[in-house]
This record gives C-alpha cells, structure tokens and sequence, in this order.
C-alpha cells in the first residue's frame, strides 16, 4: 500500500537521500535493527548507520572476494593489494598520481587510523601519513604507548587528489571498498577515523566534529572513535588536549595504560 509521506518528512527524506548520493550511496535496503548491534546510539544516527551499513559499503563484504577464502590477514591483504592492480578506476589515475597508497602497518593491529587522502609527501612515498601530519600521527601513536608498526593506517582514497582537494564522491565510492576489505582482513578491535571526511564517509553521517568525538559508533561490529586530523592540528596546536581524550578513550577501550603526558 502507498503511504502519503508528510511534506516535511518528504523533504527531509530528500535531503537525507541527497546526502547519501553525494557520498556515492545509491542503493538503499531495509533492514531489521535488531541485527545491529546499536545500543550506545541515539535513534536518529541508528537510522542514518543502518541505512548505511546496507550500502555502498556492503559492497566490500561480496562473497566472490579472493580473500575472503584465507584467514590470514597478510595473505588477505596481499590479495586486496593485487585485485588493486594499477588501479585506473577512477580520474585520479590521470591527475598526477605518482603511485597508489594502499596503508602501512601491522595486518593483525588491534587498532586502525584512516585518513582522507594522500597528499605530495605520501604519492612521492607511496606510504600514508609520512609528511607533516605523519609526524604528528607518529607522536600521537607514540603517546599512546604504541609504536607505529603496531597499528594499520590507511585512507578512504588511495591516490593522490590534485592540489590535495577533498576527494570528490565518485572517487570515494570506487576507492572505498578496498578499504573496506582491508577493514575485514585485519579486523581490528578499534578504528580510529581523523578527521570529518573519514568520520563522514565511513559512517555515512553528515555533522560536525563535536558530535563526532567523545563517543564510540559500531561500524559493522567494530568500534570507531573519531578525533581531529593531525593536518587540522598542525594548524590550531590546542586541540592536541582535545585529541588525547579521545585517545585516552580508545586506550582504555584496548586495555592499554594511560600515561600522563598527553600529545605534543
Ligand atoms: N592526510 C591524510 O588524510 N592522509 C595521509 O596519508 C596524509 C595526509
């Protein structure tokens, strides 16, 4: 039977749909929420996260992908590196990349960074955040008691966007399901998104870093944090205070010991 939606509603609908769009989200299904573990939310994001969740990011989790037949992750991830190829699936391919950057670290790592994009430092490298901000990461890392071979650290995109503009949604929705299949061979117990564009690509959540940070979200049974970019906090230092909460608050979510000194 057809229901008569309420303008507003509809409106609201619209402008939801909208933003889904422009995250490269096209296909929507319904799904009991009862299956989603989505206890510590607020109903309006359980609604946003179970749309998500049965969207472009589902993709990743295809039955047909190689790695899903291997259990280890080094293998897994070899598989993903090799579906990848020289990847050309979208513009970025002929903008100046100089190389793909698929993300560092430890296949087995408890916890995952990801970042929006690479920038020069990362393209010339081929290696994520080892510019500026990398160093920033790294002591960020470091205060935490880890080393960074210890974690995994990658980006929503893969290659280089020119100028280091934000990646527009076309690039995000062919590039993030590698990322997904990263996600679900390293299985991480924690990921942490830096910065609004990972936060709003990865939880298909469009609001403002304030309501991002200090919270946990389920991302397909995973725990995700979210905390500044490091790039951000080169440019304003005093929200480095800020970061260590949430760090703090993924350290104890990992078991790991707190110590006093916070980020520098
Ligand atoms: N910024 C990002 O988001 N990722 C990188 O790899 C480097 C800088």
């Amino acid at each position: 039977m057809a229901v008569v939606l309420d303008p507003q509603v509809k409106r609201a609908l619209a402008e939801r749909v909208r933003f889904y769009n422009e995250l490269g989200i096209y296909d929507f299904y319904r799904r009991n929420p009862a299956e989603l573990n989505l206890s510590d939310t607020q109903p309006e994001q359980r609604e946003e996260m179970t749309s998500r969740t049965s969207a472009a990011v589902e993709d990743s989790f295809e039955l047909d992908k190689p790695e899903l037949k291997v259990i280890d992750p080094v293998q897994a991830l070899r598989l993903i590196r090799e579906d990848l190829g020289d990847c050309t699936r979208c513009v970025l391919h002929k903008q100046g990349r100089k190389q793909i950057v698929f993300g560092v670290g430890n296949p087995k790592a408890d916890l995952m960074f990801i970042g929006e994009a690479p920038g020069a430092d990362e393209d010339m490298q081929g290696e994520p955040f080892v510019g500026r901000a990398g160093q920033l990461l790294n002591n960020m890392i470091k205060a935490m008691g880890l080393r960074r071979e210890d974690v995994y650290i990658a980006n929503i995109i893969k290659c280089r966007p020119p100028g280091n503009r934000t990646p527009e949604r076309e690039e995000c929705e062919t590039c993030s399901p590698f990322l997904m299949r990263q996600i679900a061979a390293i299985k991480p117990k924690a990921i942490v998104a830096l910065g609004a564009v990972a936060a709003k690509t990865l939880l298909a959540i469009n609001a403002p870093m304030s309501e991002f940070r200090g919270r946990w979200f389920d991302f397909r049974g995973t725990k995700l944090a979210v905390t500044y970019h490091p790039a951000f906090l080169l440019r304003d230092p005093r929200q480095k205070k800020e970061t260590w909460k949430d760090l703090q608050m993924v350290m104890k979510e990992l078991g790991l010991a707190i110590p006093a000194k916070g980020v520098e």
